[in-house]
């Protein structure tokens, strides 16, 4: 979301003339575009604030923080020297005028920070970084105020774009021809439209299938899906279309119906068994992800338990996890306790990576000497577990790297640079890592 932000905060800028620079230190205005889910990502601000310090004594520069930790600590941003505007998650229009009000000297601090429920971005066409894949905002915002999260507060209520706006940019990123789209949202799945005009109303299976049969070369993904937002229509149209990619991110949380409740997730343990069970019947071949938070607050060793047994259970493809973090202001904070020491929510984190990596392993090998067709995204940045592959598979130094269907990354030589970055091409799996698969161009 925050890449899709920032395209569009570009977008808005080149149109009132301004240039973006290739460094830091080049540049006259700098811009953060930040994160406050966790407390980790708010440290990695302010620690850049302390460079940006430096920056200020030998030269004039505006600076300005955008997004999610403006929305949320306005004022208290403001309070740096070496910050002169924020503008929250609904200001992004307002950049060029902010802009101006500090250059023509006619504002010292400004705090632009008001949600704007009619505010949009609809005609604007992003400056998309990436030229074959893009992301596109279907959803802003998000109501259902899990206890421990910011979002709610930082994005403001949920609003679903309208239908014909979503249509035009994948008609144009057709015409450009782009080979991926990701739908965005907090709740992707709970996008809704009511088209006054035409007295028609949207769901997001109804917008999937209306995308997916744009053009058929695209190749569609999305997220996130909420658990209680993925209906049997969203299930049956994936299945239904080729293009749109058969893998689906399902954030559970926990595995314990007692800390799921206290997170005002509105499901148990069951019941995400059940949805995972209705994914598989229906899309046998769809790789299933999610996002897992540790530590949360009374949660007991039993807890912790059934989020390993949840995990045995699903066998997750891949997934992120995370060591709950406290955010001022959200329901955990005022009313829980942040009662789990920091050793045993590491513990916790890296039993729960120990055993996800295990299924990670056991799925890819199931991909072993089958044949995937892939989206080349280019070379492959060189990380350790490659590296540590290369003499058993004969992959040089020209690796590249692509995705398939699953969103599975898939290694391979790319002999004599045979294939370019957004080619679709047919690879066969050699061998493989817990992150990875190896393969060969067939
Ligand atoms: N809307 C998406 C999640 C967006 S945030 C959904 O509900 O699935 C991405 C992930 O960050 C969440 O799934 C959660 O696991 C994690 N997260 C959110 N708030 C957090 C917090 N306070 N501490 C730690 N992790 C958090
Ligand atoms: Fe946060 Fe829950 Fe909304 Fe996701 S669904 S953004 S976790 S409040």
């Amino acid at each position: 979301m925050n890449v899709v932000d920032s395209e569009i905060v570009t977008s808005i800028l080149l149109k009132h003339n301004y240039q973006l620079t290739e460094t830091i230190e080049e540049a006259d205005i700098i811009l953060f575009n930040t994160c406050s889910i966790r407390d980790k990502a708010e440290q990695t601000l302010l620690y850049k604030l302390d460079y940006i310090k430096h920056l200020k004594k030998n030269k004039n520069i505006i600076v300005g923080i955008l997004g999610c930790m403006a929305q949320r600590l306005n004022n208290e941003l403001l309070k740096y020297n070496s910050v002169d505007f924020v503008a929250g998650t609904d200001s992004y229009r307002k950049l060029p005028n902010i802009l101006e009000d500090i250059l023509n000297k006619k504002s010292d601090k400004v705090n632009s920070t008001d949600f704007d429920y009619y505010e949009n971005y609809e005609d604007i066409t992003p400056e998309y970084k990436n030229k074959i894949s893009a992301f596109i905002p279907i959803a802003r915002g998000c109501n259902n105020m899990c206890s421990y999260c910011v979002v709610p507060y930082t994005r403001g209520p949920e609003k679903s774009r309208n239908i014909n706006s979503i249509i035009k940019e994948v008609e144009y990123l057709s015409s450009k021809n782009y080979k991926e789209i990701t739908l965005l949202g907090e709740n992707v799945n709970s996008y809704y439209f009511e088209d006054i005009d035409n007295n028609k109303t949207y769901n997001f299976a109804n917008l999937l299938e209306i995308i997916a049969n744009i053009d058929k070369n695209i190749r569609i993904r999305f997220t996130s899906s909420h658990p209680k937002d993925l209906t049997d229509d969203i299930i049956d149209i994936i299945s239904k279309y080729d293009n749109i990619c058969k893998h689906i991110h399902l954030p559970v949380q926990s595995g314990s119906d007692k800390i799921l409740k206290l997170m005002n997730r509105p499901y148990n343990k069951e019941q995400y068994l059940n949805i995972i069970n209705k994914i598989r019947e229906k899309i046998p071949d769809c790789a299933i992800s999610t996002d897992i938070m540790t530590g949360f607050c009374d949660e007991t060793e039993e807890d912790h338990k059934e989020t390993l047994d949840l995990i045995d259970k699903v066998k997750f493809d891949f997934g992120f996890t995370f060591i709950y973090s406290e955010r001022s202001g959200t329901h955990s904070a005022k009313y829980l306790k942040d009662n789990v020491d920091n050793e045993t929510k590491n513990r916790r984190l890296n039993e729960i990576i120990d055993l996800q990596r295990k299924y990670y392993l056991e799925n890819n090998q199931k991909c072993i000497g089958k044949i995937y067709q892939i989206l080349v995204e280019g070379q492959s940045s060189k990380n350790e577990n490659v590296n540590k592959n290369q003499e058993n598979n004969e992959i040089s130094n020209n690796e590249w790297f692509g995705r398939n269907t699953n969103n599975r990354v898939i290694v391979f030589n790319n002999i004599n640079n045979k294939v370019k970055i957004g080619d679709v091409i047919e690879v066969k799996v050699n061998n493989c890592t817990s992150a990875t698969l190896l393969g060969e161009i067939i």
